[in-house]
């Protein structure tokens, strides 16, 4: 049995996977590059926001705080589209008393550290750097705050190190499959403001969203009255951050494009060119496993952030590690090698269905022939709840592999496509035949 795990990288995955494993009884050591956040120096700028749904609560229950994160976090019920004229087109989420949380990035990774406080056998190091991993040994190297080299060694090593993990670097060798894509866009964090009451200045329980075709802005609520926006639009070119070069132009830019909220935006100038410019990148990788170290989180699969899915699918695969180490009765090597091959289909799926989300949140939010399929789609779901599924909700309310989101959005499509281009919208109320219909069309 492993007595000492190393986790490299103490962010919300990291954090998340080392009280799962303190409570089955395992030392575990957590090596954190940045210092500790706990401390108040947690630094804003790269989308403080998150959204949290389903299946990431369902890892902060197994690990015994999800009460107290959703106490911070604020439930967005549906996406509040502003076109350029400032009118507001609402679509909810899913039924009735569903929604997805908005919790600030930096007070759960606090809140998570916190907890692991409360074990014993959880040892923490901040301003340590993973600069050396090896698999065969599970020796890992580091460089502290004061330059000094520093090594540890585990029976288990796990990469929780992030999109551009140090771990993986050790597992480029020969049979390791390795791709990532950028897209050509970046993002950018700014803010709206509370009212001089405090309070918010726009619908609070919703997902804001500025569709422009090429660029689009979101913002998210927090407790504060305030909301975090997140701008993303393409690096080069007509409206990009690269033609955007003046303070003057930035103001133009954003009268003409956001004018219902620019004024709502008093930071905006110090923000935008304060503020990094974020990437975006797809990285998919496999194996995840090389002798007794691992890959866990984003350093296994980093997805863009369209479906607001990429922290709730690492706190699943805490979940699912979790659960096999304690089917495997602690034999790791068969534990990790299960862990794998359950995710990776999985974690695919998720990358896929956040690219189509990207297309879906830029290109036809707005438009009229998106707005009335979300409709016909909305009308299903009330009408036939045991028959008929979107794949939002498969993805966001349930905990369904993300492989049966993927494929059963594929059907619904296909349905859709039938029921519009048909022209079936008026039967849609005539259960004889549209209970049929469904039966046939999402059949195996
Ligand atoms: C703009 C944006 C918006 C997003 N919105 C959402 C959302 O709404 N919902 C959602 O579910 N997901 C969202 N995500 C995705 C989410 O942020 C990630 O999936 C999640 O943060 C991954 O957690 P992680 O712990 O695996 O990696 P990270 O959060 O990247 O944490 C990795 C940790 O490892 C540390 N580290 C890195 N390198 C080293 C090293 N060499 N040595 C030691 N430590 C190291 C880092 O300092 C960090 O603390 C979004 C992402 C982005 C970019």
């Amino acid at each position: 049995m492993a007595e000492k795990v190393t986790l490299v990288g103490g962010g919300l995955s990291g954090g998340l996977l080392s009280v799962f494993l303190a409570r089955k009884g395992y030392e575990v050591h957590v090596f954190e590059r940045r210092p500790d956040m706990r401390q108040g120096n947690y630094q804003g700028g790269r989308s403080i926001n998150l959204a949290l749904s389903t299946r990431g609560i369902r890892g902060l229950e197994k690990a015994g705080i999800a009460k107290d994160i959703l106490e911070i976090a604020i439930p967005m019920t549906g996406r509040m589209m502003h076109d350029r004229a400032g009118n507001l087109a609402y679509q909810p989420y899913g039924k009735e008393g569903q929604a997805i949380y908005s919790v600030s990035r930096g007070a759960l990774n606090i809140r998570l550290l916190q907890l692991a406080d409360a074990y014993p056998n959880i040892h923490m190091y901040f301003d340590y750097k993973c600069t050396f991993c090896d698999p065969e040994t599970g020796i890992t190297r580091y460089t502290d705050a004061s330059g000094n080299a520093v090594e540890d060694k585990a029976d288990i090593v796990i990469g929780t190190d992030g999109a551009f993990s140090a771990v993986r670097d050790a597992f480029m060798t020969s049979r390791f499959n390795y791709s990532q894509t950028y897209e050509a866009h970046g993002y950018k964090e700014l803010e709206i403001t509370p009212d001089e009451n405090g309070e918010f200045r726009l619908q609070k329980n919703s997902l804001h969203i500025w569709p422009r075709t090429s660029f689009m802005m979101i913002a998210l609520p927090n407790p504060g009255g305030n909301f975090t926006c997140t701008l993303f639009m393409p690096f080069e070119g007509e409206n990009s951050f690269a033609s955007l070069n003046t303070p003057e132009l930035v103001t133009e830019f954003f009268k003409k494009e956001f004018g219902d909220v620019v004024d709502m935006m008093p930071g905006l100038i110090d923000d935008f060119f304060g503020n990094p410019t974020g990437t975006l990148v797809t990285m998919r990788c496999y194996p995840w496993v090389k002798q007794n170290t691992a890959l866990l989180g984003d350093s296994a699969h980093a997805i863009i952030p369209f479906y607001g899915q990429g922290m709730n699918c690492c706190f699943e695969d805490c979940i699912v590690l979790d659960e096999l180490i304690a089917e495997n009765e602690g034999n790791w090597s068969k534990a990790l090698d299960a862990y794998q091959k359950a995710r990776k289909p999985n974690a695919d799926a998720i990358a896929s269905l956040a690219i189509q989300n990207f297309v879906e949140m830029r290109d036809l939010v707005g438009t009229e022939a998106f707005l009335h399929r979300k409709h016909v789609e909305h009308d299903l779901t009330e009408l036939y709840p045991d028959l008929f599924k979107s794949q939002y909700e498969l993805t966001t309310f349930h905990t369904t592999p993300y492989k049966y989101a993927l494929d059963m959005g594929a059907k619904n499509d296909k349905l859709l496509n039938h029921i519009i281009e048909g022209k079936l919208e008026d039967r849609l109320t005539d259960r004889t035949f549209m209970e049929y219909l469904i039966q046939q069309m999402l059949a195996d």
